[in-house]
């Protein structure tokens, strides 16, 4: 039976509304907070009513008289008169409003042909008597609690009760409210429920929030000073930094070498290091990361690079190996698709330290996976893993350091919120010499003409991605456990019709690949992709992480309005960097998009700066929905912003310092 059953007026119907709401214990009915207040503070005459306003007055009725399903009654004050008008109820309201009584009207004012008020809240009142206003609050309300009739004055006057009733002990101590100067809890929460004025309400609701941040603030203290008297320190080895540099397809760009320096003096200075290298895609995080591990290995100690799926460790794991060998290192995959035996061998040599380096997915995060002494976690797309499989991959470390390499393009203000105890390092550029993509949007009837595009275009050696949407949601929740690529549903009927459109159109070599592929086949296919034997590739969203085919400029996405806009980006991320012009087609569905979608695509088309994308995508749906925002520990906040409010958040942040470094 919940807490709630305590509180009178609350039986077995309201109790079983309230449970569904989600509001259990009293404490939660205390911190169901209004979302608005409707102000009957002030009262404005009748002729200064405007459309839109609140209206609030006390009022003589003139008239009252039924016009058809109406009930229409005419009021007046000393400076005018105006039209209430009801719909509903019309015998009993008639027997109540009539002429000459004093009543007190509260709603919105509308305009029909003159100002009126519809189904306004009136009372009774004597001829002194004066109107009781006061702030109203509006609680959000479920369709259970209108279906148990819960209204907004029950909700307050319950909140209220309990606040005066029964005691709750303040999660803060005194010294802490005193200085983060807050009054109580229950102070501020009786403020929320029945305030006087807004400004009142500002004030209280900003102590609700220090209060939410507040213990967040500290645990981040905590390990931020933690970590500066630990981690191995770390100084440079040229000789075999010049090997690995030298075995490099590319030389870096000036922003890899910046990060690269930043990273380098972290690991040189006492501390551990814990940072995010956030860059678009195709800015070249690996290059910087390994050069990173190098440091490390060449000390002897141990490296790890996790990745979200198989098709990316791959890649990582081939694309790393020669600068590996050139630097004397030996490097090895772990995978679910990793054989028995091998992985017996890999986890032994992990385990004596003879290995120092390995590439993998969640498989890393086993217990079965021991380092002899692992000192820096390298964690690709890591928006892609949850808070404990990222803390459990440190934790096999001896103090590691950490980087984290995300290519969600997050708008400053919100990564400082989100992770404002790391060090964000950002690679701006990408890699020169890469021709802009050009992003178009098709018409349905015109796949035939971008179909012939795209096969004239592969007779010269360009190559396609195809892409199709996932059924399942894209913010499911990742990897958990399991073998299969991400654990996804996929729309295969989809695959299988592109495949067959886009065979139609000549004899070139389409093939898909998805999850339910086996990953030997899938590897098979994606391998003769990338030597360029495969013109097409029809996938979900499994190339959208990272995968690398500068062969590879062509890219179809159908159905793009499934996807969120960084999304987008990230898909048409993996062209774009060979030689020849990209294109990325945005195939529309038969009847077109909604307006609204078009639009948004439109401007998608318009550019190709991620932060501008990412902020085109906060706008629409606010900061819960960037990748990374669920997994940064602040996903969960309930009355914080986190862009609204990342000025507090700071705020908070060196508040935590100060109250640590004075205790
Ligand atoms: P991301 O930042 O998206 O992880 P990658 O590390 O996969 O990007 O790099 C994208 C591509 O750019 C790869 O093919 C990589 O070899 C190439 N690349 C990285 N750095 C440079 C560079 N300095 N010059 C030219 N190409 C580079
Ligand atoms: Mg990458």
């Amino acid at each position: 039976m919940s807490e709630l059953s305590r509180l009178t007026g609350v039986g077995p119907k309201r109790l079983k509304a309230f449970e569904a709401s989600g509001l259990l214990t009293l404490r939660d009915l205390v911190y169901y907070l209004p979302r608005r207040y409707v102000d009957r503070t002030r009262i404005t005459p009748i002729d200064s009513l405007k459309e839109g306003m609140d209206a609030f007055f006390p009022a003589h009725i003139e008239s009252a008289d039924s016009i058809g399903t109406r009930l229409v009654v005419h009021v007046r004050d000393e400076t005018g008169g105006i039209e209430l008008v009801f719909f509903r109820g019309l015998h009993f309201l008639k027997q109540r409003l009539r002429p000459g009584k004093r009543i007190s009207v509260a709603g919105p004012v509308t305009y029909f042909h003159d100002f009126q008020i519809a189904h306004p809240e009136w009372e009774e009142l004597d001829e002194d008597q004066e109107p009781r206003g006061g702030m109203l609050p509006v609680y959000p309300m479920t369709e259970e609690m209108e279906e148990a009739r819960i209204d907004h004055k029950l909700v307050r006057r319950l909140a209220l009760e309990t606040l005066e009733q029964f005691s709750f002990s303040d999660p803060l101590s005194p010294d802490e409210k005193n200085f983060l100067q807050l009054r109580s809890e229950i102070e501020a929460l009786k403020i929320l429920h029945a305030p006087t004025s807004l400004d009142l309400v500002a004030t209280a609701f900003s102590e609700i929030k220090v209060r939410e941040l507040w213990p967040l603030s500290l645990k981040r203290e905590v390990a931020r000073r933690e970590r500066l008297n630990r981690g191995r320190v770390f100084t440079a080895h040229p000789e075999t930094e010049q090997a690995a540099h030298s075995a490099l397809p590319f030389s870096l760009t000036k922003g890899q070498e910046e990060v690269l320096q930043s990273i380098h003096t972290a690991l040189e200075t006492q501390g551990q290091f814990f940072g995010l290298l956030h860059g678009d895609v195709g800015s070249g995080k690996t290059a910087v990361a390994l050069l990173a591990a190098i440091r490390v290995m060449a000390a002897g100690a141990q490296a790890v690079l996790l990745a979200p799926t198989e098709i990316l460790v791959e890649q990582h794991f081939r694309s790393t190996a020669a600068v590996l060998k050139a630097a004397g290192f030996e490097s090895a995959l772990l995978s679910a698709s990793t054989p028995a035996d091998e992985r017996t061998r890999i986890l032994e040599k992990l385990k004596d330290g003879s290995l120092p380096f390995v590439v993998g997915t969640h498989s890393l995060l086993s217990s079965g996976v021991v380092f002899k002494e692992l000192r820096l976690v390298l964690i690709d797309e890591q928006h892609r893993f949850g808070v404990e499989q990222r803390a459990a991959l440190s934790a096999k470390g001896i103090e590691p350091h950490v980087l984290y390499l995300s290519a969600t393009p997050i708008p400053r203000t919100l990564a400082q919120s989100l992770y404002g105890d790391l060090d964000v390092l950002t690679l701006a550029e990408k890699p020169a010499g890469r021709l802009p993509v050009k992003t178009r949007r098709v018409p349905a009837e015109k796949e035939k003409e971008m179909l012939e595009f795209l096969f004239r275009e592969t007779q010269n050696g360009n190559q396609v991605y195809w892409v199709v949407p996932r059924i399942t949601p894209p913010l499911s929740p990742p990897l958990e456990g399991g073998n299969k690529m991400d654990n996804e549903t996929e729309s295969i009927a989809a695959i299988d019709s592109a495949v067959k459109r886009l065979r139609n159109v000549g004899k070139w070599r389409v093939e898909a690949v998805h999850g339910r592929i086996p990953s030997q086949e899938r590897e098979r296919i994606l391998s003769s992709f990338r030597k360029g034997e495969i013109h097409a590739l029809v996938a979900t969203t499994v190339i959208e992480v990272g995968v690398d085919v500068p062969g590879a400029n062509l890219m179809v996405v159908e159905s793009a309005d499934r996807f969120g806009l960084a999304q987008l980006h990230q898909l048409r991320g993996r062209t774009g960097r060979g030689q020849s012009q990209a294109w990325c087609f945005l195939l529309a569905p038969l009847n077109g998009w909604p307006e609204e979608t078009e639009e948004r695509l439109r401007e998608f088309a318009s550019t190709e700066d991620g932060f501008r994308i990412a902020e085109m995508d906060l706008q629409r749906r606010g900061a819960g929905s960037l990748d990374g925002t669920r997994q940064s520990g602040f996903g969960l906040l309930r009355f914080v912003d986190l862009l609204e409010d990342s000025e507090l958040i700071r705020e908070m942040r060196s508040k935590a310092a100060e109250w640590m470094h004075a205790q």
